[in-house]
């Protein structure tokens, strides 16, 4: 069967490299943001078009792969309009959402698309910029085996773990719950190492210590030496975008009337943290934050 055509709305800090990689497979891409200067971004590629809109982007495709910052989003370009791209994209194709997304919301599209001929499924991503240019994502996947199994080939080009966890909007809901997990973990990191250095230990030390310790997670690991001891706080996922997975995962916990107590705290915290930050801070400044703060 011939490779089908792509359309990719959303060439930010991650689309622009997975789209890439997609290019790099040998698929044709048709790719659209609302900056300009995500087609710098992207590269030069013969099976690359820029187009100039979304709508643009849908004609011809047989697959659309949204990789935008939310839900309201998604579902502006999805519905919204006389350019909903409900509307604009052919029967039979397939939209895969890999954003970070509410699952809730997810699960209603999938539903709403289905009913007008169109596959729906949800494949949000971890592992940040370095492996979406190295194609080696985690990808938690929600939606039906058929349509997952058609998505399969061209996901297996931007990650390494493919996992479907479940029906359409699972995915998304992973994916929150993930951040959750990571950003608390993060969180506690900060106000350890803050803690530490009041009382005169230095910082370096101690991540070094939990990475030999029970205390080792993602954040000690990966990001405390490479973007927050040396001030860079450049990892490439902003802080708003955190704080948008931490409220989403919270609302998620309480939509399904689970215990929220401690993903409460978390979230306020990192609201707190992007009100005092501003437009731009990446998630790493929490750093910042903290020791501002405490
Ligand atoms: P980003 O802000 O860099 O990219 C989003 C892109 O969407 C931007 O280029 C923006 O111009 C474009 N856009 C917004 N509205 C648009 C519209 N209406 N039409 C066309 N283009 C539009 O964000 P990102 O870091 O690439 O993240 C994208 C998604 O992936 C988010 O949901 C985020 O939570 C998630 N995510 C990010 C990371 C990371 O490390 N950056 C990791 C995993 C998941």
């Amino acid at each position: 069967m011939s490779q089908p055509t792509i359309a990719f709305i959303g060439l930010g800090q991650m689309g622009a490299p997975m789209a890439r990689r997609l290019l790099d497979a040998g698929y044709a891409v048709r790719g659209n943001d609302r900056d300009p200067a995500a087609l710098a971004r992207v590269g030069d590629s013969p099976r690359f078009t820029w187009c100039e809109s979304a709508t643009e982007a849908v004609q011809g495709s047989d697959l659309l792969i949204l990789m935008l910052p939310d839900s309201d989003v998604v579902d502006a370009l999805l519905w919204r309009g006389d350019a909903a791209l409900s509307a604009k994209i052919k029967p039979g194709a397939l939209i895969i959402d890999m954003s970070s997304s509410d699952p809730m919301r997810s699960r209603e599209n999938a539903q709403k698309l289905k009913a007008l001929g169109i596959d729906f499924i949800d494949a949000p991503v971890s592992g940040g910029v370095k492996k979406a240019e190295a194609g080696t994502l985690a990808i938690m996947i929600g939606g039906d085996a058929a349509p997952v199994e058609r998505a399969r080939p061209v996901l297996e080009a931007m990650g390494k773990t493919l996992t479907h966890v479940g029906d359409a909007g699972a995915g998304h809901a992973v994916k929150a719950l993930n951040n959750y997990v990571s950003a608390a973990g993060l969180l506690a990191v900060c106000e350890a190492l803050s803690a530490a250095g009041k009382f005169g230990i230095e910082p370096h030390l101690v991540n070094q210590v939990f990475n030999a310790s029970t205390g080792k997670n993602n954040t000690t690991e990966n990001k405390v030496e490479a973007f927050m001891l040396n001030g860079a706080f450049n990892s490439g996922f902003s802080l708003a975008l955190m704080r948008k997975d931490l409220e989403t995962a919270n609302r998620f916990i309480d939509q399904v009337e689970s215990a929220s107590e401690f993903s409460s705290t978390c979230v306020r915290l990192w609201q707190e943290a992007d009100r005092a930050l501003g437009r731009g801070a990446d998630h790493t400044a929490m750093y910042a934050f903290i020791k501002r703060d405490g």
